[in-house]
């Protein structure tokens, strides 16, 4: 007998992608909804309230973080699929809420067809992923993967120099520790892409199987500052000409190294910074990206091994810090790629670039991520799109990979 495929309601998910824009909605048809803010707390209201309306249980943990249950036939570990409701300012419509959107849909379209699932289905909005108020981001997931201190990020002030803490009491989300995740048949996040590559490659869904790791190094250069007009070109300590110099070096051997590597020198400061003296002191960043770890450290041999001294400037070189990559669960990572191939998507397997909530949840919970396309690879800006066939695309393989978690289970 052949089965129905069963679908999400693709309208619904648009008129649900835009309900949730109007809580912080810019002129310019974007969303400033920093964590814990006035039109965050408004949102959560309206989640939870969406929610309890399909007869789904709303707890909340000790960090804010929250877990929307529709019961299980059975008890047991629940199947998770969650993201976060923040967004940076003037952020977009879609980063993050889209994966806490996905599992309304989902749990919607269970109550629809009037299917009883045998486990939980969990819906989770994690709090304050963007760190975009509060530093550092991921800040949520971070405590609940053990890797950073409550404490610590009970006392992270935003720029008004009002605490992560404080704020969290303000909202009334201030939960009780004993409802935090401990346990997941699967944790799936939806997110969009924040790159160019599915939409270049027409691929409609991205099989992310990790978080890349990355090292971030802060490079020193001293000479000496003299006046720009009277000192003679041979008798200089041009730190910014030292810099330069190394900048190409660097740019030379790390472009022969693997073409999947990505590195930024993002961040320079030229002091004194005036135009009539020879600068004194460069410091700049270099930040490298890569899945194997093998790869990132070359790169790492490479700035330790640049000179200590480059046109009489001496040059040195600080680890400000880095993170291995973070491999998703091989399992469930299958799991979503034959509902992707069931459903008959166009897909591919993307590494992501960027850090999401799953990279920390994949520490004690069997997680995958799926990427949808990114309309020129924009996010974090009031021009991020995806559309709202791709958006419905995403969350019907983060349906039918519950139901294939539902069906062995
Ligand atoms: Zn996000």
């Amino acid at each position: 007998m052949q089965v129905k495929q069963l679908l999400v309601n693709g309208g619904r998910l648009k008129n649900t992608i835009e309900a949730f824009a109007d809580f912080g909605r810019t002129d310019h048809n974007g969303v400033t909804r920093l964590s814990l803010s006035e039109q965050d707390v408004r949102v959560r209201g309206y989640f939870t309230a969406c929610c309890e309306e399909l007869g789904m249980t709303v707890k909340v943990d000790d960090l804010g973080n929250m877990y929307a249950t529709l019961a299980g036939s059975e008890e047991g570990p629940p199947i998770v699929i969650g993201s976060h409701l923040d967004t940076v300012k003037k952020g977009g419509r879609f980063d993050g809420v889209l994966g806490v959107i996905a599992g309304l849909e989902v749990v919607r379209t269970l109550v629809d067809h009037g299917i009883k699932p045998l486990l939980p289905v969990t819906v989770m909005n994690f709090t304050n992923e963007e760190g975009a108020r509060f530093e550092p981001s991921m800040m949520a997931s971070g405590v609940l993967s053990g890797k950073f201190d409550k404490a610590a990020m009970l006392e992270k002030k935003d720029p008004e120099g009002i605490t992560f803490g404080d704020a969290l009491q303000a909202s009334g989300y201030a939960g009780e520790a004993e409802n935090r995740i401990r346990e997941a048949a699967a944790y799936l996040e939806l997110h969009i892409e924040q790159g160019p590559v599915l939409e270049k490659e027409n691929v409609k869904i991205g099989l992310v199987d990790c978080v890349v790791g990355m090292v971030c190094y802060e490079i020193e250069v001293t000479g000496e500052s003299d006046h720009a007009g009277t000192t003679p070109m041979d008798m200089r300590r041009d730190a910014l000409f030292a810099a330069t110099d190394i900048i190409t070096e660097l740019r030379r051997k790390l472009a022969v190294l693997d073409p999947e590597l990505v590195y930024t020198m993002g961040r320079m400061n030229v002091l004194p910074n005036i135009h009539t003296v020879i600068p004194n002191k460069v410091i700049f960043t270099v930040e490298a990206r890569h899945k194997d770890m093998d790869v990132v450290r070359e790169v790492e041999a490479i700035i330790h091994g640049l000179p200590e001294e480059v046109l009489d400037c001496s040059v040195l070189k600080t680890k400000l810090w880095g993170r291995d990559t973070v491999w998703f669960d091989p399992d469930i990572c299958g799991l979503v790629a034959d509902a992707t191939q069931k459903l008959g998507y166009s897909s591919r397997k993307l590494a992501s670039g960027a850090g999401h909530d799953a990279q920390f949840v994949a520490g004690f919970l069997p997680s995958a991520m799926i990427f949808v396309p990114s309309v020129n690879g924009k996010s974090h800006c009031e021009e991020e799109l995806t559309s709202y066939e791709d958006c419905e695309m995403g969350v019907n393989v983060v349906l039918e990979t519950v139901l294939s978690v539902l069906s062995r289970a």
